[in-house]
């Protein structure tokens, strides 16, 4: 991973957009700090498309896409896409399947529920699951502290009933949905701006992350961005990011944000 430092101006230049990551990216311990907000401000005021790329509920992208200053947001691991109404206020929903299919895969889910308080009795829902519509979500590091190999049993619930996985700094999400973080995002850049899936990878978006459920998109995406607290998940990222801030969290957001922006000046 290379230094901020070494970011082209000419790789600024040709962004047409920044997908980033939230939680223990964008946001410090769940928190949105004003130095990372404003990096934001920063962003869109430099003509960037802006788009959250999460594990967190769709319910949760349907309220940032209409407050921040953001086009849309990504949610559940790449299932569901919210995008900011153009002129509006308002914001569209999407997602790959219909709401039968949603309702059998939900179906689905609550019985792999079942199976993990067996196997796992102490595995706690996080506390965000009633805003989510395409996946479950277990608690592994947000408001308690799950040990790996009660993570790697929960996990092997999950495989067993043929859902997938996605494990972030904070949860561990089930789901039987195809998508992952960059697939999503891919068919929502195409759904909502005519993007190219191999113009919008090679240069024309660059994505910042810190986690397993990251991996995608670092894998996905040439330019890419880790905030320090990165170094503390590559067991779970094949693809390392190409370059790495110094600080974690939403202040190492700050620095990302502010290279791409003395890129795009010039300065
Ligand atoms: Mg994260």
């Amino acid at each position: 991973m290379r230094p901020l430092s070494e970011l082209a101006a000419s790789e600024a230049r040709g962004l047409r957009g920044l997908l980033f990551d939230l939680d223990d990216t964008l946001l410090s311990h769940g928190v949105l700090t004003r130095l990372a907000y404003d990096a934001l401000w920063s962003l869109a005021d430099t003509g960037l498309r802006l788009v959250a790329v999460t594990g967190r509920p769709s319910g949760w992208g349907e309220v940032i896409a209409r407050q921040w200053p953001i086009d849309g947001a990504v949610t559940e691991n790449g299932a569901i896409a919210i995008a900011r109404e153009r002129g509006g206020s308002g914001v569209t929903l999407s997602q790959r399947c219909t709401e039968a299919e949603r309702h059998v895969r939900r179906m689905r889910l609550a019985e792999i529920v079942r199976e993990v308080a067996r196997v796992v009795p102490e595995a706690r829902l996080a506390d965000d699951v009633d805003a989510r519509r395409a996946d479950v979500t277990w608690d592994i590091g947000e408001r308690v502290k799950m040990p790996e190999d009660r993570i790697a049993a929960i996990l092997r619930v999950v495989a067993a009933a043929g859902a997938r996985s996605f494990v972030s700094s904070v949860h561990l999400h089930a789901t039987f949905d195809p998508d992952d973080k960059a697939s999503g995002t891919l068919r929502y850049l195409a759904s909502a701006f005519g993007e190219d899936a191999g113009a919008a990878t090679a240069a024309a978006y660059a994505f910042v992350g810190d986690s397993g459920n990251d991996a995608a998109c670092f894998g996905a995406f040439r330019i890419t961005f880790g905030v320090a607290n990165v170094r503390k998940h590559m067991a779970r990222i094949p693809v390392t990011p190409k370059y790495v801030a110094n600080a974690e969290m939403g202040e190492g957001f700050a620095e990302v944000a502010q290279a791409i922006v003395r890129g795009r000046a010039g300065a």
